[in-house]
């Protein structure tokens, strides 16, 4: 199960499960078998902690990504025509062992991201749910429409697309593996997972776990590497019929082109720069206690996290008063510190990025309250002062660009309609957040506002059978519940005459 343990205890456990990492490191998984890259060549991935080293990863390149492109071509036909009942009770079968994992996921996921212990112990046993929610939907993944006229009788059938490619970002990997894998495996297509070359290590897990669960070699292959080499080789691969990517809005932007010429599917879960917009009328203390989490959870090296804060202005100040002075309060710390509420940032580059903004935001004429700078005692990691400012414009750079660090943006606003105006004037379009106690205006505002979803008097809760994905620079496609068939299958219509209807006659005079 996940961890519930003191400080100490997460530290000693997380010393024991590194080193078996570092002793066997993570390497490439090809057709059940856990092999080298074939150059030989390796990189390594450090703990954000403390910048030291985990372990060495294989490289992969062009050639892996063949290697374990075919394999999934080679798996693809009989685990397509599995029983869904079998594939189920496989991927049952799957989900248990992530939970009797949980704690080693957990940890180690923490020691590679730098996300504190408290949100990933729920990211593990989420990633299991995943896996269940989708195993039990296996059985009638093929299912269709019947669709009768008078004259024929057509039905739909599913099938599933092929061997697909998955690509996954460095921010909370574990998880966001599941949401694409699980599915994918339900339908009956076989994958190739490139995951991010800064934080591998929990990848590895999740693909030993799966042919300890009974997947067929093949089915589930993993190749580790760069983007611009193995990333790009498996998007180009003629095999590989459809990508799931989430990551950086531009990466999308590449991988739509590296995959024209093969013609891919693409579902893209993309960046963010999602608003909170409060009202006056709103239960401020939950909006207030909404906007935090939702700010300077995970890091805020999250999507779907509400970076931008809108206020209406008759309680601008008083709220954002209230609000400057929990954001000094928030715990920085080691992540396996079940206390810790902000841990350290992926790397030195991710870190100066997010300090370029506090820099930044004075610069462009707003008001910080707190942050930036790294805090005292912790300077051999990645870790930042979480950050508020105030007073700012929709046209800063700070209240336009994704920023993804616990790094929050105040800006006020008269009435709906500029509400609306400052929500709706970035590239992106992911989420909303809306508080207010007017249901009219409620719905009026998640109607106009440009995002993939809204949530109204609520932080994100995520329902696994509801859409989830994102308009504008934000993404492509859903993901969800059926949705995600829909990305992994194709559909096929099937139309039977049922009686003698006239047939035109060419020729025939
Ligand atoms: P990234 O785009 O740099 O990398 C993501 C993955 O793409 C990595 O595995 C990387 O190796 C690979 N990649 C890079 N270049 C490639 C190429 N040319 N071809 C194929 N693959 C390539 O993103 P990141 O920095 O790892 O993650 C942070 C970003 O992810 C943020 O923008 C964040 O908003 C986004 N994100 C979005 C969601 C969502 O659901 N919308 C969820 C999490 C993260």
């Amino acid at each position: 199960m996940a961890t519930k343990k003191t400080f100490e205890e997460n530290l000693a456990l997380t010393a024991d499960y590194r080193a078996v990492v570092a002793e066997r490191g993570v390497k490439n998984i090809i057709n059940g078998e856990r092999v080298d890259g074939s150059t030989g060549r390796t990189f390594t991935t450090s703990s954000p902690i403390d910048n030291s080293e985990i372990c060495h990863v294989a490289e992969g390149d062009a050639t892996d990504i063949d290697r374990a492109a075919q394999a999934a071509w080679d798996a693809f036909p009989a685990w397509a025509a599995m029983d869904g009942k079998k594939r189920r009770d496989i991927l049952y079968r799957y989900a248990e062992l992530i939970e009797e994992n949980a704690e080693r996921i957990s940890l180690l996921e923490s020691l590679d991201t730098g996300q504190p212990i408290r949100f990933m112990a729920k990211a593990a046993l989420r990633g299991a749910a995943n896996f269940r929610y989708f195993a039990d939907q296996a059985v009638g993944a093929q299912d269709g429409q019947s669709l009768p006229t008078k004259e024929h009788l057509n039905y739909t059938i599913r099938t599933p697309i092929g061997p697909v490619g998955v690509i996954t970002p460095w921010n909370t990997p574990f998880m966001l593996s599941t949401w694409k894998i699980a599915p994918a495996l339900a339908c009956g297509c076989t994958v190739v997972h490139k995951p991010a070359e800064l934080s591998p290590v929990t990848a590895q897990i999740l693909t030993e776990l799966g042919h300890e669960a009974g997947l067929p070699p093949g089915v589930l292959n993993l190749v580790n590497g760069f983007g611009e080499t193995a990333g790009k080789a498996l998007t180009e691969h003629h095999h590989i019929k459809a990508i799931a990517f989430v990551g950086e809005s531009y990466t999308g932007s590449l991988i739509m082109q590296q995959g024209a010429l093969t013609l891919k599917r693409v579902h893209f879960e993309l960046g963010g720069k999602n608003p909170v917009i409060v009202f006056a009328d709103a239960d401020l203390e939950r909006a207030l206690d909404a906007a935090i989490f939702m700010k300077y959870s995970l890091n805020g090296e999250r999507c779907t996290s509400s970076s931008r804060l809108l206020v209406e202005a008759p309680v601008y100040e008083e709220f954002t008063e209230k609000l400057a002075e929990r954001v000094k309060q928030i715990k920085v710390g080691n992540p396996l510190d079940p206390a810790t509420e902000v841990g350290p940032l992926i790397d030195s580059g991710h870190l100066n990025k997010v300090q370029s903004y506090v820099d930044l935001a004075t610069e462009e004429g707003a008001t910080k309250t707190s942050g930036g700078g790294q805090p005292a005692g912790l300077e051999a990691g990645n870790y930042i002062n979480p950050t508020f400012v105030k007073n700012a414009t929709a046209d800063m750079r700070i209240a336009q660009e994704e920023i993804f660090g616990p790094y929050l943006t105040a800006i006020s606003f008269d009435d709906d309609d500029q509400a609306l105006e400052i929500a709706n004037s970035v590239k992106y379009g992911l989420t909303a957040y809306i508080w207010t106690k007017d249901v009219t205006r409620a719905l009026n505002m998640a109607h106009k506002v440009e995002a993939g979803m809204v949530w109204v008097n609520s932080q994100n809760v995520r329902h696994l059978p509801a859409p989830f994905g994102g308009v504008k620079s934000s993404g492509i496609g859903r993901d969800g519940g059926d949705y995600s068939f829909e990305f992994y299958m194709e559909t096929k219509n099937i139309s039977i005459a049922l009686g003698d209807h006239a047939i035109s006659k060419l020729g025939a005079s």
